[in-house]
């Protein structure tokens, strides 16, 4: 049976079997797509049956004995073992697998079911400020998440926190995740209270313009399209909330949104959702649709390509020597009295903000440092999902000097824990720290960047990313890939660094 002559056989099989898996996937994908921005309302009761059979479709492949068996023969082959390339993808196949294979179908379909129903109840529990009405749907999501972590395992020394992460930042524990969000918090405690402090107070006439939306939407596509971003394998629409959607070879999607007086929120979401859509339509996927090869390592790389346009280029004052030109010819008049400077100081606005979507580069970790230690706290059961409230609002009190005035801008903010997704929160900054150390790496190796993007010439940024993040796939865990290409583990000083290099300038805060 194991013949090895068969294996090279048995791999071709085992490629097609993952295409055809990913392709069902990129339908559930394109549904979803649709759903969040062309769906008409009355749909929305068969959309969900046909995303619930193609989610079971999905899951019958991904555990189908045919697939193990496949794995175990192209396993047992040298030649696929010594080879990087085979090797890697049968690593993280076997790897997908037995995560997959450990959850009963019953416990899989429940999850779903729940994670769509909590959904509606959290909307409903936000829009009338009601916790209550909430609680018993987080109570089951940590007892099913509980469950989830109990049959997927984690290995000796973790806890179920750990098989949680596992979804989302796969080779990385929460006490790895302790140890360098302590130090972040301990530098950026300061700088947050120096900003305050500081008597200087940034041009806000930007954020004063009413400007018509078919001219911001011309304004966000020539942004896009600037930086590198392929108009023809991809698109830009407008959805409630943001994002973007890496559907298949070809075809990659983001969505942002447009108010009138509101221009540096359009842009910030269009550059943000543009860096998760270059590293997509970077990912080989031509070559091997389907295989890890061509799949992202996990959020907090791709948080990293997103933060990086949005943050390091986006909020840059160079970025403003290119976009102002561009503005001032699409907005016209409205435009005359904004000066790069202006404009990049009020892009660099810090000021605590309750909700965690419309805070800054500094303090927006903070929110992210909380909801990470008040969710692994609800999992390993040392705070009862009914004590949340009063949790969340003293840690915003101690965290940001402010109070929570009720719970929908309190901890019924977020729409994370209603959908099931424990352990997807500490990738947001997981994406801010590798974005600020791949930023370091890329600045050493492009001395001249900054001119570069002054004169909108983004092909040698996005050229260094493809071929140092975007080709690589799921080759290498995270961890492996900082080293890789920066040298050093991932750490707190390069966000740090730019975070207080950015700011106490910005703000004129003296080192003393
Ligand atoms: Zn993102």
């Amino acid at each position: 049976m194991s013949d090895a002559r068969d294996n090279p056989e048995a791999y071709r099989e085992l490629m097609i079997h993952l295409r055809e898996a990913a392709t069902m996937a990129s339908v559930a994908e394109l549904l979803g797509w649709d759903q969040e921005t062309m769906m008409p309302q009355a749909a929305s009761g068969f959309r969900a049956e046909e995303l619930a059979l193609i989610s079971r479709l999905t899951h019958q492949r991904a555990t189908s004995p045919r697939l193990g068996e496949l794995l175990d023969r192209c396993e047992s082959d040298p030649a696929l073992r010594e080879n990087p390339e085979t090797a890697a993808n049968l690593r993280e196949i076997r790897r997908d697998y037995d995560r997959a294979s450990r959850l009963p179908e019953d416990l899989v379909a429940e999850i779903s079911e729940t994670n769509s129903r909590g959904m509606e109840a959290w909307k409903q529990a936000r829009a009338e400020n009601e916790f209550g009405r909430f609680l018993p749907w987080l109570e089951r999501q940590i007892r099913l998440n509980r469950r989830k972590a109990e049959c997927v395992g984690f290995p000796s020394g973790g806890d179920l926190y750990d098989a949680l992460l596992e979804d989302f930042e796969p080779g990385t524990t929460g006490a790895a995740i302790e140890e360098i969000f302590r130090p972040l918090r301990e530098e950026l405690t300061p700088l947050i209270e120096a900003v305050i402090g500081s008597s200087y107070r940034p041009d806000t006439t930007v954020h004063r313009l009413k400007l018509p939306l078919e001219r911001q939407v011309a304004f966000n596509r020539r942004m896009l399209g600037g930086v590198g971003f392929d108009l023809d394998a991809g698109r830009l629409d407008v959805s409630a909330h943001p994002f973007s959607s890496g559907i298949a070879p070809g075809d990659t999607r983001i969505t942002t949104r447009y108010r009138e007086d509101h221009l540096l929120d359009a842009l910030g979401s269009t550059l943000h959702e543009a860096g998760h859509a270059l590293y997509e339509q970077g990912l080989p996927k031509l070559q091997c649709h389907g295989q890890p090869l061509a799949e992202p390592i996990s959020l907090g790389i791709h948080e990293s390509q997103s933060r990086l346009w949005e943050n390091q280029v986006g909020h840059s004052h160079a970025f403003w020597v290119w976009a102002l030109p561009e503005a001032r010819r699409i907005f016209g008049e409205a435009f005359d009295g904004l000066t790069e400077h202006s404009l990049y100081e009020a892009s660099n606005i810090v000021e605590p903000n309750l909700i965690r979507v419309d805070s800054d580069e500094a303090t927006y970790n903070l929110h992210i440092m909380l909801r990470f230690d008040l969710e692994r706290a609800m999992v390993l059961g040392d705070l009862a999902p009914k004590d949340l409230p009063g949790a969340w609002n003293e840690r915003i009190r101690n965290d940001l000097g402010l109070e929570v005035p009720d719970d929908s801008r309190g901890c019924l903010q977020d729409v994370h824990w209603s959908m099931g997704a424990f352990g997807y929160f500490p990738s947001y900054t997981m994406g801010n720290l590798y974005g600020a150390q791949f930023w370091d790496t890329l600045n050493a190796a492009i001395p001249d960047l900054q001119e570069r993007i002054a004169g909108g010439r983004f092909e040698t940024l996005l050229g260094w990313l493809r071929e140092n993040v975007h080709n690589v796939g799921r080759r290498y865990p995270a961890a492996e890939l900082c080293r890789r290409v920066t040298g050093d583990p991932l750490s707190h000083r390069p966000l740090m660094r730019y975070l207080n290099t950015k700011f106490r300038a910005v703000y004129r805060i003296s080192d003393d």
